[in-house]
């Protein structure tokens, strides 16, 4: 729809306009990001291999140059035979075999249509995103599992503060640096108040609110005394699983705006997570996405409408890499008929994660370790194991498709 419809972030006409960082992240195959471009290698990425071709100097990570990237997209689409490019803002969900990928902050008029074909509650409009740590840098030493009230099956890992603890750790969120919002955002987020969102307020905002706010909401004890000491801590920090082999975990209630090197250091001052390694950093941000788990078919189509495929951000996934994986995905699923990646690679367990039940609100996944199976036998090694989860995921993907 762009130039003549633009949105809050996007400026030129161009298709691939890159609207914040410049880097897709990690080259490296002992990180989640690394592998995925890895797997989109393997699979025939068109983008990746224009992002190579406009690559600029950035370590170990593949950054580009914005409009050079953007202009050979446009050129690529443009001199496809099979492609038309028409610059128009689709005002509703076409009845006709379609993707729909238009992305994080799709027009107002499409998410109504959209709203009306799958209901106002599968479809967001904002995330607030808590961070993800790994189970195997939590100290279990200090850490312990336990359910509310022992109701359920002790799915919930705890993190017991002490009075002095409690407080440090709310000063350090009180003065902690927080990320500067995109002007739209900040318009965005005065204008909710926050009233319908309360369960999505950010954790140093709720922190604001007085200094046992957080220990009399998200972090009371009630319920979770320590077995240890059989004591009720002053208060508790909960972590959720992320996945089936409780190998990640989210920090119930820390969506936050804090910056990412602040939210390093605060948050391992929770009890427990002094070494924690954070596979995803918490965020909250304008972003429409669906609740995938709930609308998708196993083709990623929409249940209802099974010719209509969403790709891209929209469909439940967040960074630039992860979107153009979606789209790829999207493609071999319509035009190669492809049924299932292995669950070892990171395309292949995004598409599980959009696809399989979640319990409670979905939110957007990203390219990470804790998404993928446990190794048989894995080496105590960090970086060995990293490499080890790439080295089984591209042997598998090479091996699906009779390259090997
Ligand atoms: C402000 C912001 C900053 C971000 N920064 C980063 C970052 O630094 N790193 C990172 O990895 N990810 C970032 N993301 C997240 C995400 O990875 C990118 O948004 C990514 O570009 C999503 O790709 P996409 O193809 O799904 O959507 P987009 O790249 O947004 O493409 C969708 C296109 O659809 C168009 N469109 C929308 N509605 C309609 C309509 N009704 N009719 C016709 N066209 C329509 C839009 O104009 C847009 O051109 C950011 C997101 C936002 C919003």
């Amino acid at each position: 729809m762009r130039p003549g419809k633009q949105t809050e972030a996007h400026s030129s006409g161009n298709c691939a306009e890159v609207v914040c960082s410049n880097s897709f992240k990690s080259k490296r195959l002992d990180t989640a990001s690394g592998l995925l471009k890895a797997e989109l290698e393997v699979l025939g990425c068109e983008l990746l291999k224009i992002a190579r071709s406009c690559e600029v100097p950035a370590g170990h990570a593949l950054a580009v140059h914005r409009e050079s990237f953007s202009s050979a997209v446009t050129k690529a689409i443009l001199e496809h035979p099979k492609i038309t490019l028409i610059h128009h803002e689709v005002f509703s969900v076409p009845f006709t075999p379609c993707i729909i990928a238009s992305g994080p902050l799709t027009s107002e008029a499409m998410m109504e249509s959209l709203r009306g074909l799958i209901g106002q509650e599968q479809l967001y409009f904002f995330d607030a995103i808590a961070p993800i740590v790994s189970a195997n840098s939590l100290n279990f030493e200090r850490i312990y599992k336990k359910d509310r009230y022992d109701k359920g099956e002790a799915d919930y890992l705890n993190c017991p503060f002490t009075k002095d603890e409690y407080l440090a750790f709310v000063n350090a969120l009180l003065a902690g640096e927080k990320h500067q919002a995109h002007e739209f955002e900040d318009k965005f987020f005065s204008g909710i108040k926050f009233s319908f969102y309360e369960n999505c307020m950010p954790i140093e905002e709720i922190a604001r609110r007085g200094i046992d706010t957080l220990r009399h909401g998200v972090m009371k004890p009630m319920g979770l005394e320590d077995p240890s000491t059989g004591k009720k801590p002053y208060a508790v920090l909960q972590l959720r699983t992320e996945n089936r082999d409780y190998s990640a975990y989210n920090l119930v209630g820390c969506q936050t705006m804090l910056r990412y090197p602040e939210q390093r250091k605060i948050f391992r001052m929770i009890p427990g997570m002094e070494n924690a390694e954070f596979l995803r950093f918490g965020s909250i941000h304008r972003n429409s996405y669906l609740d995938a788990p709930r609308v998708f078919n196993p083709r990623l189509a929409l249940q209802k409408y099974p010719d209509v495929w969403v790709a891209g951000q929209l469909a439940g996934v967040e960074g630039y890499v992860e979107s153009i994986a979606l789209g790829l995905l999207v493609a071999l699923i319509i035009s190669e008929d492809l049924r299932s990646l292995p669950d070892s690679t990171i395309l292949g367990s995004l598409w599980k994660r959009l696809t399989t039940t979640c319990e409670g609100r979905f939110q957007p996944v990203n390219a990470n370790f804790g998404l993928l199976p446990e190794l048989s036998d894995p080496p105590r090694d960090k970086k060995l194991k990293k490499e080890q989860f790439s080295r089984r995921s591209l042997e598998e993907l090479k091996s699906l498709f009779g390259l090997v």
